[in-house]
């Protein structure tokens, strides 16, 4: 029997690297892409021979079209790659982030998306992931490059159910607030004081728990969409209201 193949972008860490295991477990057959080989190599040989590793930089069409060309079906895309970079309020910001931002988390979802397009309809199964964030719904001060950017990424991916109705893709968008991977420590430069912060005094989530998200969505039967998932720590409600405990 063949077994099914998901395509992690963002797998050399956090939730992709979380995610890719899971999938592993759930019995897929998992194609690893990331820029950082080293730890894609490593997570492959930890994985066994269900895993494999593909070098990506999703905001570079070429590197797309490589990754693209070596698959000649894909049942599942998870587009996880992204992140934040800064903390500044728009009087402070700086375009190159920005530029950063929109280039990883949007044009990076629609370049992967559109490229593996043909392989997703050559598959049986056929899902896109798309890992937005609470950020993509709300807003929150310092945060407007990354809210705006991931605000838009969750446009494409409403827009794509839309575009894809009538044929069999399913579009599940999943919204993590506070989790703790590299994320912060990316958003502050390897900062990693700055990068501590946003989780004092709480619990946040975990990779494994956005990995159990996603697993959970793509298991469901064939005519069930899951839409969206929104998912935080207990200790959180919005993107800014988070209780914490005192040291
Ligand atoms: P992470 O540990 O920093 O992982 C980010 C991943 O994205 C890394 O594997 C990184 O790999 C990859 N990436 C970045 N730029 C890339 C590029 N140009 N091409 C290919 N891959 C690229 O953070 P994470 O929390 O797991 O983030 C995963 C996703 O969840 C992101 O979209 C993030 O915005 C979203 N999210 C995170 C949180 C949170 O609190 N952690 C909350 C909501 C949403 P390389 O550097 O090796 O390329």
């Amino acid at each position: 029997m063949n077994i099914q193949t998901a395509i992690i972008t963002g797998a050399s860490s956090g939730i992709g690297a979380a995610t890719a295991r899971r999938l592993v477990s759930d019995g897929f057959g998992v194609v690893l892409a990331a820029r950082r080989m080293d730890r894609l190599t490593e997570l492959a040989a930890e994985l066994g021979p269900h895993a494999r590793a593909v070098e990506l930089d999703v905001t570079d069409a070429e590197s797309v079209a490589r990754l693209a060309g070596q698959m000649d079906s894909c049942d599942v895309l998870v587009n996880n790659a992204g992140g934040a970079k800064g903390l500044s309020p728009v009087s402070e910001a700086d375009a190159e982030q920005w530029r950063w931002m929109y280039e990883t988390n949007v044009i990076g979802t629609m370049q992967v998306t559109k490229a593996l397009l043909p392989a997703l309809r050559a598959s049986a199964a056929r899902h896109i992931v798309v890992v937005s964030s609470l950020a993509g719904h709300e807003a929150y001060p310092g945060g407007a490059g990354y809210t705006a950017a991931k605000h838009a990424q969750s446009v494409v991916a409403q827009t794509l159910r839309m575009e894809l109705l009538g044929q069999p893709i399913r579009v599940t968008e999943i919204c993590p607030g506070l989790v703790k991977t590299e994320f912060s420590l990316v958003r502050f430069d390897g900062d990693a004081g700055a990068a501590e912060q946003p989780y004092e005094g709480m619990q946040p989530l975990e990779a494994d728990d956005i990995a159990d998200c996603i697993s959970w969505a793509v298991s469901r039967p064939s005519n069930v969409n899951i839409d969206r998932i929104d998912v935080k720590p207990r200790a959180q409600v919005t993107a800014t209201m988070v209780h914490r405990e005192p040291h």
